[in-house]
């Protein structure tokens, strides 16, 4: 009997060497162009979510976004989005992180998110932790509670989720 988890890995296409040599890309537009992928992957990722209280689900772009957007439909919750610099056009909030070579900048609405609200982050993919590291800084920045962080893949062999502290961090699908 094939699980669900095997089923939509059966979806995710590998690319060796992109975008640079060394990297296995784990490509998911195999798995949005299939019919009840994209559902079965958010359900998936909802699922150990079920009984907690929700108030906000926050994608990190670009693939993020596709995650987070029926995710928020599917709990009823208000959908917030974490961007690359530049791209939000009122006052924002900014994070920069570690990049293998160099650094990069996440960047949140300063209004996205009142005080107390419980915020779930989401993003494709875990690799070494530090994209989402800033996400979560951004959340408790603005006052925020991490309710919980969800990937539909984690790469288990990067260790990403130690950078991610005591916050529930769960993944639909592990690879070694
Ligand atoms: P990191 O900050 O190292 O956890 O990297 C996370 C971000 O990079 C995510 O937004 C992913 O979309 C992307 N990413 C990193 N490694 C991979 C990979 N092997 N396959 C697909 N996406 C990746």
């Amino acid at each position: 009997m094939t699980t669900t988890a095997e089923y939509l890995k059966t979806l995710i296409r590998d690319i060796p060497d992109f975008p640079r040599p060394g990297i296995l890309f784990r490509d998911i537009t195999t798995l949005l162009k299939e019919p009840g992928g994209l559902r079965k992957a958010v359900e998936a990722m909802l699922a150990p979510f079920a009984d907690t209280q929700l108030d906000l689900i926050a994608g990190i772009e670009s693939r993020g976004f596709i995650l987070a957007a029926p995710m928020a439909v599917q709990r009823g919750c208000g959908l917030v989005l974490i961007r690359k610099p530049g791209k939000l056009p009122a006052a924002t909030l900014s994070q920069e992180y570690q990049l293998e070579y160099g650094r990069d900048v996440v960047e949140i609405h300063r209004d996205a998110i009142q005080p107390g609200q419980r915020v779930l982050l989401v993003d494709d993919v875990l690799a070494t932790g530090g994209t989402m590291a800033a996400a979560q800084q951004l959340v408790t920045g603005l006052g925020g509670e991490v309710a919980g962080i969800c990937f539909l893949v984690e790469l288990l062999a990067l260790c990403g989720r130690t950078r991610l502290g005591a916050d529930r961090v769960e993944s639909a699908l592990q690879y070694a």
